[in-house]
């Protein structure tokens, strides 16, 4: 038994090893990705929950390894915020993300998903007005999402970097509203316009009457505190309806369009949006 004990470690150990190596090796690979033109944006339309028509799109960020395949974000951001590379990345992110939104018909807005990291390390306010600069699109069809990780350290800070991208006239959404411990407190301390509810919440709706309240309370909260409330990861019409009989103002999921890469996207465009 002792034997096994110790060759289950020294697995364990040879385990960790090698994910370490792996971790690594996509770090440097990254370093280059920008470079190699591997990065892309996706685009996933927000749909108004009275008419279903598309109102804006998020951009969801991709890696196309040349040999690994589609990189999902959630694998490689965590190791860009682990340096510095996360600004370089966040900058490209915007820029790249206004500059398809200006070539959209008038109205469609873009959301861009915000690192705390590249929010702390940068002038962001700068690198936003930059990039709006650069690509003419209006500041007010721009959204930055933030999630509830950022506003926990510094908070004056983060206030003060938070109104100075407000005061652009850039939407600011909360995402991921719902899944972290102080949401309630930070809506009335942050000058957010917008929440996006967590899929959790859709999710749990088809089975359960509690989480259907919840949702039908937070919509009740947003219209109170003035709040613009998106559902995201809509997968079936039931849901969809549900959440356009609560008032929520915009839909977004499978149920609608999957984010759509830079040849489904223009269709997309032709077919669901007139110019
Ligand atoms: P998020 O901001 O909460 O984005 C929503 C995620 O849900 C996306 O995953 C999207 O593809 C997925 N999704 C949308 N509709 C549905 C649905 O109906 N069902 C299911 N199961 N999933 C749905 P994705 O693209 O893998 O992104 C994961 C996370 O990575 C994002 O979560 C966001 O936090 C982060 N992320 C994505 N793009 C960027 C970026 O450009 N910059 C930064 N800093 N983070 C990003
Ligand atoms: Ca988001
Ligand atoms: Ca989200
Ligand atoms: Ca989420």
């Amino acid at each position: 038994a002792k034997a096994d004990g110790r060759s289950v470690f020294r697995f364990f150990e040879s385990q960790m090893d090698s994910d370490a190596r792996e971790r690594r090796m996509l770090e440097v690979e990254l370093r280059d990705a920008l470079k190699n033109k591997e990065l892309e944006l996706y685009y996933q339309p927000l749909i108004s929950a009275v008419d279903r028509r598309p109102m804006g799109f998020e951009a969801l960020i991709r890696w196309n390894h040349p040999i690994r395949g589609l990189v999902p974000p959630a694998e490689f951001i965590p190791l860009a915020e682990r340096s510095s590379l996360i600004v370089e990345i966040g900058d490209w992110t915007i820029e790249q993300a206004c500059r398809a939104a200006a070539s959209w018909p008038t109205g469609m807005t873009v959301a861009v998903n915000m690192s705390a990291k590249h929010f702390r390390l940068s002038d962001i306010a700068q690198v936003v007005k930059k990039a709006l600069a650069n690509s003419g699109l209006e500041s007010n069809r721009l959204e930055i999402e933030i999630t509830e990780g950022l506003l926990m350290e510094n908070p004056e800070e983060v206030t003060i970097k938070l109104a100075e991208i407000r005061d652009l006239g850039v939407t600011l959404a909360m995402d991921d509203f719902g899944t972290g411990y102080s949401s309630l407190s930070y809506l009335l301390k942050f000058p957010f316009d917008k929440i996006k509810i967590d899929k959790s919440f859709i999710d749990a709706s088809s089975q359960d009457p509690a989480a259907r309240d919840i949702l039908k309370a937070i919509a009740s909260l947003g219209k109170t505190l003035n709040l613009r409330i998106t559902a995201e990861g809509v997968e079936t019409a039931e849901q969809a309806d549900f959440l356009s009989t609560i008032a929520c103002h915009q839909l977004q999921g499978f149920h609608f369009s999957p984010p759509l890469d830079s040849i489904d996207m223009p269709r997309y465009l032709l077919a669901n949006v007139p110019t």
